[in-house]
């Protein structure tokens, strides 16, 4: 079948569902995907995809694209680090850093990574930060994630621009920033360990993404234009 005729297809079968009742209408809303929406909310996300949609779109921000990785963002966050060292007397970098840093020691007692069960995600975030300050991270490296998502997003063409899937795509950089929980006991053949990385996704990563998104606002605003090009480090 032609894309165009596939196209067709596509939009007369949306109208015909359009004058479903709408239990009836209920499949996911990625294009090409003809699996069933999902009826459960259990995360509090969205019944707008199918399951595997839905998960990926907790994870990455986005229903179909992946995310940046790693090594695809590290010119650009040894960039940013760079370009905000350069100008760290700016006024603009100035705010974005002390907001980041204020967002490190006002996020309460550090979490184990255990104990996050049950919580909100709103709570969950705060132990996100609190985790960082705990580590020790450079809030520049913080904002530096946040400036890396911005230009490596102006670079790629196909790229999707949907705040949600920046946000998520920042909060995953500055997520692995923080080591998780690790505890061994006992000695010898009986030696135990337990490992616990938070998870990152869902809207743990949004309410992290959001609020570093606003740290970065003003600094962005005024310097989106001077935002360097990657380097290889
Ligand atoms: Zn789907």
């Amino acid at each position: 079948m032609t894309n165009w005729a596939a196209r067709r297809e596509r939009k007369t079968e949306v109208k015909g569902r359009a004058q479903e009742p709408s239990h009836i209408f209920n499949r996911c809303r990625v294009v090409g995907c003809s699996k069933p929406a999902r009826a459960g909310t259990e995360d509090g996300l969205d019944t707008r995809f199918c399951r595997s949609h839905a998960d990926h779109y907790a994870r990455h921000g986005s229903p179909y694209r992946p995310s940046y990785g790693a090594r695809e963002v590290a010119p650009y966050r040894v960039a940013a680090m760079v370009w905000l060292e350069a100008n760290q007397s700016d006024t603009y970098v100035r705010n974005a850093v002390d907001r980041v840093a204020t967002l490190l020691q006002s996020s309460g007692p550090h979490v184990e990574a255990f104990r996050l069960r049950g919580l909100s995600p709103q709570d969950r975030a705060k132990a996100a930060w609190a985790r960082l300050r705990k580590a020790a991270v450079d809030p520049r490296g913080v904002v530096a994630a946040w400036l890396a998502i911005e230009m490596i997003i102006r670079d790629d063409l196909q790229a999707e621009r949907k705040t949600e899937f920046k946000r998520v795509q920042a909060a995953k950089l500055v997520h692995k920033m923080a080591s998780g929980t690790h505890k061994r006991w006992g000695e010898g053949s009986n030696v135990k360990e337990l490992h616990v990385y938070p998870r990152s996704r869902g809207r743990v990563l949004r309410h992290v993404g959001e609020a570093l998104e606003e740290a970065c606002a003003l600094l962005i605003d005024r310097h989106r234009a001077n935002l360097p090009t990657a380097l290889q480090s």
